[in-house]
């Protein structure tokens, strides 16, 4: 059998001999009553952008569900596979959330595959090209942009895609209903991985705007 990556196996211990001995009792309690988390996250994949990390949130804090280029595509009761729609229904309807962030982030890859006009498949499914299709009407017009250099126009496309992914999440009934009720709040929002700096998107003007420290 081959051997489980030794720096998991010393990071567990770590957290086993710090951090749970901290909140070993929050376990206990959210083993005993259930999570209710007050907040989902809809964050990439990336491994520079955690959302527990970036909130600083505890054990039974944030529902996360992290997926290539933090998208939420539309409402498509067909039958298929889709599990960040079940995620979102899980979150709305089983653990009643009160806040939803789709947070992006700089020199994310995806943005970078989906503004690449010689991105070749990975692979022959081309899970990511598909993928990406959900923002590729914005993509073809960001590409042919030649007034903005390559790095805005990655940074414009990835906070479009925020706001793209915020219209997909309305055309859900449960997140509909619930936001016109006053039960369910969503917001944008864009890391900065190379500085920390996060920016929240402005609900009336969805200009992003630099949190102040
Ligand atoms: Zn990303």
């Amino acid at each position: 059998m081959k051997r489980f990556p030794t720096s998991l196996l010393n990071g567990y211990r770590n957290f086993m001999s710090g951090r749970y001995v901290d909140e070993r009792e929050r376990y206990r309690v959210l083993a005993d009553q259930g999570q209710k988390p007050h907040t989902l996250v809809v964050a990439c994949c990336d491994s520079r952008a955690a959302p527990e990390t970036i909130f600083d949130a505890g054990p039974g804090e944030l529902f996360v569900v992290r997926n290539v280029a933090n998208m939420v595509p539309p409402y498509e009761p067909d039958g298929q596979y889709h599990s960040t729609s079940a995620a979102l229904e899980f979150a709305v309807q089983a653990l009643r959330v009160k806040d939803i962030i789709v947070m992006g982030h700089g020199r994310c890859g995806g943005i970078r595959a989906a503004l690449d006009p010689n991105a070749e498949p990975l692979s022959p499914g081309d899970f990511i090209g598909k993928w990406m299709g959900l923002v590729s009407t914005a993509a073809e017009q960001i590409q042919g942009n030649s007034v903005m250099t390559a790095t805005e126009r990655q940074t414009a496309l990835e906070r479009i895609s925020i706001r793209n992914s915020i219209a997909n999440l309305r055309t859900f009934p449960c997140v509909k209903i619930l936001e016109e009720r006053g039960k369910l709040q969503i917001h944008g929002a864009w890391f900065d991985i190379a500085n920390g700096e996060l920016w929240i998107m402005d609900p009336d003007s969805r200009d992003f705007v630099r949190l102040e420290g």
